[in-house]
């Protein structure tokens, strides 16, 4: 044995210890990271299915999925494979280059957007473009509206409408559209050509929309913003004028697309289809990738050189999409996602009936929320002292993003917790 392998070496070795706790993990973030997170008091080591493990082997229930990404659950033999396969043949190869799989996927998504099989001739035809996350999605989205929009109105031709509460993103385009103040304080100026309408404003989107926007940009269900849909109505009248006024109707299916409404795409529950739509979380199953999918008559107002990005849609994270896409739909997902999110639907109502301190639920299959009356970070941190993982947004919501695996009986578990937690506040004040 050489004296360095004996010798007790820093940090990696460290931290594989049975000594590396909780806090001192913490410990040195809060010493050497940007403090931009108030994570959880939890360290997770390993995931299996629905569950999670923490470094001491306590296990979760997970509602959470890693904010909508790991839709297959944890540790999927399958993604597992494809991983393992691909990244010793080839991770990486920059955009200057074809491989086998950035094509593959692209011609996976459109025919699935455009509503036919085949080539995708008798629905709409779409083109892709693949990023490394949500917020360049929308960042290439809206870059992409521009140029459609100065090509067919001049300049002037500029102007995006987006809505209030909505959420798009961190970088400048995308945090110039998202309509929280928490997100933009401190950060302007931002893009000064948005208009926010209210959502579900019918004559407030008629007044904003007119000859100089270039596009609409929503979710069809708010995420971050507290999982609020928007109507029928309204969606359908965002199309009728863009339509009017040439500009891209654009869809920011990030958090609710791809599955988690029990359609591939949230539009097609929607009934509206849309110019553009951004993805990205769950779509190479927790590796990063992100795209947008363009209907022909935008995405051919671009040219090559215009648009790019060194990482995006590299072969690992295009193969594995494509292996989550299999998975999907071989493994009838989506089926789950609806049979399974109307059970989960149904017990929330329950649970809103019977406990007072609950008063709405919101949102359908895999993406659902409760409006508490109380906030929900301490009833989120209770779930984690009972081995349930959920997650909060907008302060008084409770939000569940499950895996789409998951079975009626992890949400009887869950709402056990729910029940007891919710039941346990109700009593001081009946
Ligand atoms: C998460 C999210 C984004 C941003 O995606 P990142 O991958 O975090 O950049 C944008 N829009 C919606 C609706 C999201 O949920």
């Amino acid at each position: 044995m050489t004296a360095s392998s004996v010798a007790p070496t820093a940090p990696l070795s460290e931290a594989a210890a049975p000594s590396a706790t909780l806090e001192r993990i913490a410990e040195r973030e809060r010493k050497y990271l940007l403090q931009t997170y108030s994570r959880y008091p939890v360290v997770l080591t390993r995931g299996k299915g629905v569950f999670l493990y923490d470094i001491e082997g306590r296990k979760y229930l997970d509602f959470v999925s890693g904010l909508g990404v790991n839709a297959l659950g944890h540790g999927h033999p399958r993604i597992v494979k494809a991983i393992r396969e691909q990244a010793a043949r080839l991770v990486h190869v920059s955009n200057l280059y074809y491989h086998e799989y950035q094509g593959l996927l692209a011609e996976k998504l459109c025919t699935l957007a455009g509503g036919s099989s085949g080539d995708g001739s008798s629905g709409e035809k779409f083109r892709a473009f693949f990023s490394n996350s949500g917020t360049e999605a929308i960042e290439g989205s809206i870059k992409l509206a521009r140029l459609a929009g100065h090509r067919s109105g001049g300049e002037a031709k500029c102007r995006l409408v987006a809505l209030e509460g909505s959420y798009h993103g961190r970088t400048f385009g995308a945090l110039s559209l998202t309509g929280q103040d928490k997100h933009r304080k401190g950060f302007e100026p931002l893009l000064e050509d948005v208009t926010f309408v209210k959502q579900n404003n019918v004559e407030g989107l008629r007044a904003a929309v007119n000859d100089n926007t270039c596009a609409i940009v929503l979710e069809p269900i708010f995420g971050e913003g507290g999982i609020y849909e928007c109507s029928a109505e309204f969606l359908r009248e965002c199309r009728v004028l863009a339509d009017r006024h040439k500009a891209a109707l654009i869809f920011d299916e990030i958090q609710c697309g791809l599955g988690r409404t029990g359609t591939i795409f949230a539009f097609q529950g929607f009934d509206v289809t849309p110019d553009i739509v951004a993805i990205a979380k769950p779509l190479a199953a927790g590796l990063p990738l992100g795209a947008f999918i363009a209907k022909e008559e935008f995405a051919n107002a671009i040219a090559p050189g215009q648009h790019g990005t060194t990482f995006g849609g590299g072969p690992l994270a295009c193969r594995v999409a494509l292996e989550f896409l299999s998975i999907v739909e071989e493994e009838k997902l989506l089926e789950n996602v609806n049979k399974v999110g109307a059970y989960l639907r149904d017990q929330l109502e329950e649970l809103v009936k019977k406990r007072a301190l609950a008063t709405a639920v919101r949102g359908r299959g895999f993406i659902q929320g409760i409006q508490l009356e109380i906030p929900a970070r301490p009833i989120v941190d209770a779930g984690l002292a009972e081995g349930v993982l959920f997650n909060s947004t907008q302060d008084t919501v409770v939000r569940f993003l499950p895996p789409f695996l998951l079975q009626e009986k992890h949400v009887d578990k869950g709402i056990r917790v729910l029940k007891k937690l919710l039941g346990k506040k109700q009593k001081p004040a009946a």
